[in-house]
């Protein structure tokens, strides 16, 4: 059983069928969208293919878009639509799933808005985009003017001429700022100073990131942000506004207040918009009946393989969160699930 059609679980559906579990029969995918696409299909129409940082193609089949310019949130989607398709993924859908438990026989429960399914193992691939963060700050509720995550953003055009405080130190808010500074006043908070990262961000370095954060979730801990280990990419548009101060950051303001935020050195700035840049939690809520949570409300994994349930694979968490990321995690995760429960014995559905 998968849970999630994103990158992440259809790559281990992929790899799932050639361990012997095949599509329908062996191996079952849920996914909570309506359509094909994970989160891609639901991100701001102005983020274009060329504006990611990649999107890495799924294993066995090539993504060739007609143009970088696409939006991302266009073009994904239908390669994922078409990947469903040639591999005969059936993935079902919409079924969201609200509850994995330990049944009696030794399997799984999973509760869904759409009935209950048995099975012998899970790969969890349920990404994080359901799961926006915003960090409490006092006055919060007091705040007269819009607050936004960025999983609502559509478009810079709605702030223009305002007044726009954005919050968070990660590569949306960048490329957020990039697009709403030219229409409006903007103000850039973040927790830390930023970390620009000047040269090339090669394998070692990769191989580094990787590496760090793996050994933060083995550990029951939050790993942080991935930019938190890689550093924020100085492209042009970035160095160009970095020259006209665009990216001049203050630290984060003590408080909200009705007319915009306030530091408890006398600072004031008035704001229209909060915009919340501030990141995601991983959307594993129905796993809490498994209680394999720390304190910290991480599962740790080692690999793919949750320490504590062998039996139950996570993609797309920590480590693996990013397209490559996912790509790699489907593949581990199918071969451990293989391993714990013999080939041909996953009657999942
Ligand atoms: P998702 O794509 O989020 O898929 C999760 C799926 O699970 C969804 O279809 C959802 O419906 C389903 N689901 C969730 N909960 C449930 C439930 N309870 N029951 C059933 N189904 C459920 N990475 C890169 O490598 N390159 C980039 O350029 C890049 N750009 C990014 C830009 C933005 C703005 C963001 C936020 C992230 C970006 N990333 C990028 C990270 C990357 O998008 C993700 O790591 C990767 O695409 C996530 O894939 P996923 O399969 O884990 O999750």
């Amino acid at each position: 059983m998968v849970i999630g059609a994103g990158q992440a679980g259809l790559s281990a559906a992929y790899h799932l069928a050639r361990q012997g579990f095949a599509p329908g029969s062996g191996s079952v995918v849920l996914d909570g969208d309506a359509a094909p696409g994970g989160a891609w299909q639901h991100r701001w129409p102005s983020l274009t293919l060329a504006t990611t940082h990649r999107v890495h193609e799924l294993p066995g089949l090539p993504f060739a878009p007609a143009s970088e310019e696409l939006p991302a949130a266009e073009a994904v989607p239908a390669y994922f639509a078409e990947y469903e398709r040639r591999f005969g993924l059936a993935v079902q859908r919409p079924v969201r799933v609200s509850a994995v438990r330990r049944g009696g026989d030794g399997r799984f429960l999973v509760e869904s808005d759409r009935g209950v399914w048995r099975a012998r193992g899970v790969v969890n691939a349920t990404g994080t985009w359901t799961r926006p963060f915003v960090p409490h700050y006092p006055g919060r509720e007091t705040f007269r003017g819009r607050q936004l995550h960025t999983v609502g953003y559509r478009g810079a055009a709605e702030f223009a001429g305002r007044s726009v405080v954005v919050v968070g130190g990660g590569a949306s808010a960048v490329q957020l700022l990039g697009e709403i500074a030219p229409v409006a006043r903007t103000t850039w908070v973040t927790r830390r100073p930023p970390v620009w990262r000047q040269g090339p961000f090669g394998e070692q370095q990769g191989r580094e990131a990787v590496a760090r954060v793996e050994a933060a979730v083995r550990a029951g801990r939050m790993p942080g942000s991935v930019v938190g280990v890689t550093g924020l990419v100085v492209t042009p548009w970035v160095r160009r506004a970095l020259d006209d101060g665009v990216l001049t950051r203050l630290p984060v303001f003590d408080r909200l207040t009705p007319d915009g935020v306030a530091w408890d050195d006398g600072r004031f700035v008035p704001a229209d918009v909060v915009l919340w840049a501030t990141g995601f939690r991983a959307a594993v809520g129905h796993l809490a009946p498994l209680r394999l949570r720390t304190r910290d409300g991480v599962i740790p994994v080692e690999g793919t393989t949750a320490v504590d349930e062998p039996r139950l694979q996570l993609v797309g968490y920590g480590p693996s969160a990013s397209t490559i990321g996912a790509n790699r995690a489907g593949r581990s995760a199918a071969v451990a699930l293989r391993r714990q429960l013999g080939a041909g014995l996953a009657r999942t559905a």
